[in-house]
């Protein structure tokens, strides 16, 4: 667990991550392992925000001084609203979870995440299930289609995965159920895991070389990737994913290549 500070109550840093809550966050332990390899004496930390005070909590920690914050559930939207500036592809989601406060610009990691977390691993084809339709899938279902999978999108609420389709323009197929024959990448975006609930999934029916990907993570495998493990299945679970979202941030702010390996030992 972190300290947390309110951030009424910020201390003198540079670097943080809001968020509500905000305590289980593996972010100051990881970008503090970075500094820590790359031999720079900066400091990053856990501060909570609540839904609402979001511009004035930036406001109040750029006066500060902080430089680089790095922003999680449930405030990427109102991030994207107090950036003055944004990339690309913070536009094209209007989301966003890295900012640096001196330009008041905002960037978003996460698809660039999940797409170098699949370094490493070689698909039988290019067809993926993603399963949910949250604040996370908008970010995985661009980062699929820009690296040219064909997509299958099944949510509990089916309303919800043709809204996400049709506001953002994405192409997927959307199933009634979560069939995952013919996928060689399965995609578990929803927050099923946390609470130790399991999807209607006939594992089954995977094909052998496919590989399950839950979003979640905790201590030892999710049960998502417990069933899928059962069945042979690769696996995968969010840390790596984690990992290389804080790596482009760390890229982001300070233009030099960030310390995967102790990154992401510092989330083992
Ligand atoms: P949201 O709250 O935005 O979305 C939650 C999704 O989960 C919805 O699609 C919801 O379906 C679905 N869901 C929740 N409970 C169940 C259930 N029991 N059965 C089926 N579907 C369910 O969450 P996020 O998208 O922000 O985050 C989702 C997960 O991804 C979390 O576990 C989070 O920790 C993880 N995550 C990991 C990251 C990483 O770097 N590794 C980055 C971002 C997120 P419905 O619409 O029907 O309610």
């Amino acid at each position: 667990m972190n300290t947390v500070y309110r951030w009424q109550d910020a201390p003198s840093s540079e670097f943080a991550v809001i968020g509500h809550p905000i305590s289980h966050s593996l972010s100051p332990k990881m970008h503090m392992a970075a500094f820590a390899a790359r031999g720079m004496s900066s400091s990053y930390v856990a501060i909570e925000v609540h839904p609402g005070e979001v511009a004035e909590a930036l406001d109040h920690l750029a006066t500060l001084g902080y430089f680089g914050v790095n922003v999680t559930v449930p405030h990427k939207e109102d991030a994207y609203a107090w950036c003055h500036e944004h990339s690309e592809v913070a536009v094209k989601l209007r989301v966003c979870n890295t900012l640096d406060l001196r330009r008041r610009f905002g960037t978003n990691t996460d698809g660039e995440g999940f797409a170098r977390s699949l370094d490493g691993f070689t698909f039988e084809n290019r067809r993926a299930l993603v399963l949910g339709a949250g604040g996370s899938a908008r970010s995985i279902l661009d980062s699929l289609q820009s690296n040219h999978w064909h997509i299958s999108l099944w949510n509990r609420t089916q309303s919800r995965a043709d809204a996400l389709v049709s506001e953002f323009g994405f192409e997927a197929e959307i199933l009634s159920l979560p069939d995952i024959i013919g996928h060689s990448l399965i995609v578990n975006t929803t927050s099923a895991s946390l609470d130790g609930q399991r999807l209607p999934i006939r594992w089954a029916d995977a094909m052998p070389s496919a590989l399950a990907y839950d979003l979640a993570y905790g201590k030892g495998l999710t049960t998502f990737l417990v069933d899928a493990s059962e069945q042979g299945l690769a696996v995968l679970d969010g840390r790596r994913m984690l990992m290389e979202q804080g790596a482009a941030a760390f890229e982001f702010w300070w233009n030099v290549p960030a310390p995967r390996a102790e990154m992401l030992a510092a989330l083992q």
